[in-house]
């Protein structure tokens, strides 16, 4: 049988498109069969060894990754456009999850219960899955791949991780610094490759026990079709259309502040990202003002880096496109940079007189555009922004209690924000969401064990001494 070449990748900056920054070798199919085979034959040794001692190997890693940080930081934002200083606190995040989950090697891995015969002892006992396939995007490099990876390895996983292909040299640099922290081999196996070709490989495997994928809807979509009946545990983290609703007696100030970076932040690459404000009436037009004021701050080329990849530019600016054509009203940007055409700049962009049928309120768009809504009052804003298939984050500014609390019921989101920007949330706690941006299992904090551990329920009988 033939043997299939290695197609050798380049990979360019987007901040200069001209530029070569370096070349991968894409695994074939049969490597990649081959790293899930070695996954599989290093799984007994690894899934044996004290969850304590596998979480020294993180605390390694964490110490390995500040060390690298710069060189690290750099590559990844020459691979995908994030701003230095961004990538850096997304090296120092990826730092503190894997001690967040080295330290997971020292709690409780099950519980007694009481049993109703005092001759039996009831006890749960946490084991590891198995082999888990890890799939990641492009947009955070760094944090979400180390988000799957620490708690799949502390709880005893061994893993196939393939990383997007965008970012295939900032993963290549991770996988290496977890050898130098001491991570036996095969125990973590990168696959470099297209997941069009590779995706379905890890799918399907019989070895690979469980799916843990962020990215699109479309390729979520296709996981579940084809590992679902293969009866394989799914984790999928998928879109967001995250909506922010500014009430009358908000502080403004901090509201549109916090919108814009909600919105701008990383170019607006985070499935967290603010791309919908709804605001009240009486104060739309101060509102509006300021969200311009905080917008014209952004100096694109310096705080604000380029947009990851051509494909990534060419979609943004054709939902730029289609949201003028549809008849929404640019206010603000919503060009490429003129004196920066040798990347893929674009400027922030708002628009104004949105439809909520409009492609524009309703699609996510993964770059700096944010859609403006005028709303009567706070039960106009609530039914809008849940009006919506995405439910990953949602954010309220009111100085009002009686309201916060209530968004805190009604909020169709799984990370609810009160007076913050749309994001994320710290590595203790759960992160995911509802209707189409999450299946149910959360990732993070103790969470993270529910997906990439399972339960076994032991009964020990005959239990009590009994003098002869
Ligand atoms: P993508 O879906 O195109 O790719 C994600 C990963 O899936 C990549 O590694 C890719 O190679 C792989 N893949 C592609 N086709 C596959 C297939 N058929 N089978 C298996 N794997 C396959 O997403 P992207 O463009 O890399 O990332 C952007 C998307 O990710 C956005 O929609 C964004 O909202 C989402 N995202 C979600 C979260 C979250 O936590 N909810 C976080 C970040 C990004």
């Amino acid at each position: 049988m033939a043997t299939e070449t290695r197609e050798i990748r380049e990979q360019y900056n987007p901040a200069n498109t001209s530029e070569c920054i370096g070349k991968i070798e894409l695994h074939t199919v049969e490597e990649t069969e081959a790293k899930i085979e070695a996954s599989g034959k290093a799984f007994g040794e690894w899934s044996r060894m004290s969850s304590v001692a596998r979480g020294e190997i993180l605390h390694k890693m964490a110490d390995l990754l500040i060390e690298h940080m710069e060189p690290l930081a750099e590559l990844a934002s020459k691979e995908m456009g994030k701003t230095v200083p961004e990538m850096i606190g997304e090296v120092k995040r990826g730092a503190s999850i894997l001690r967040y989950f080295a330290q997971e090697g020292m709690r409780a891995a099950g519980e007694v219960l009481p049993s109703v015969s005092e001759e039996k002892m009831l006890f749960t006992k946490r084991v590891p899955l198995g082999v888990v396939a890890i799939i990641t995007p492009w947009n955070f490099p760094i944090a979400i791949p180390l988000w799957k990876i620490a708690p799949a390895l502390v709880y005893g996983n061994t893993v196939v991780w393939k990383p997007s292909i965008e970012v295939a040299l900032t993963g290549q640099y991770i996988a290496d610094l977890f050898l130098k922290a001491g991570l036996p081999e095969h125990v973590l196996n990168i696959v470099q490759g297209r997941g069009s070709k590779l995706g379905t490989v890890l799918i399907k495997s019989p070895i690979v026990k469980a799916i843990s994928f962020t990215g699109s809807n479309a390729v979520g979509q296709q996981i579940l079709n084809e590992a679902g009946p293969l009866n394989k545990k799914i984790q999928l983290e998928l879109g967001g259309k995250n909506a922010a609703i500014i009430l009358a007696d908000a502080d403004l100030e901090l509201a549109a502040r916090l919108t814009i970076e909600g919105a701008m932040k990383q170019t607006g690459q985070r499935c967290t990202a603010t791309s919908r404000v709804y605001i009240e009436a009486s104060v739309y037009d101060e509102a509006v003002e300021k969200l311009i004021k905080y917008a014209k701050q952004i100096k694109v080329g310096e705080t604000m880096g380029p947009l990851a990849s051509r494909q990534q530019f060419e979609s943004v600016m054709e939902h730029i496109a289609r949201a003028k054509a549809q008849g929404a009203k640019c206010i603000f940007g919503g060009k490429p940079v003129a004196e920066l055409s040798h990347g893929y700049y674009v400027e922030p962009t708002l628009f104004v007189d949105v439809a909520h049928e409009m492609d524009l309120a309703r699609e996510e768009v993964f770059g700096p555009v944010l859609a403006i809504f005028k709303v009567a009052d706070y039960e106009e804003a609530i039914r809008l922004a849940n009006d919506s298939e995405f439910g990953l984050s949602a954010s309220i500014y009111t100085a009002n209690i009686q309201k916060a609390f209530d968004f805190i019921e009604r909020s169709e989101v799984g990370l609810v924000q009160i007076n913050d920007e749309t994001g994320g949330a710290e590595p203790q706690a759960p992160f995911g969401g509802m209707k189409n941006s999450s299946t149910g299992f959360r990732e993070q904090g103790q969470a993270a064990k529910e997906f990439f551990t399972v339960l076994k329920t032991v009964t020990i009988n005959g239990i009590r001494y009994k003098k002869s």
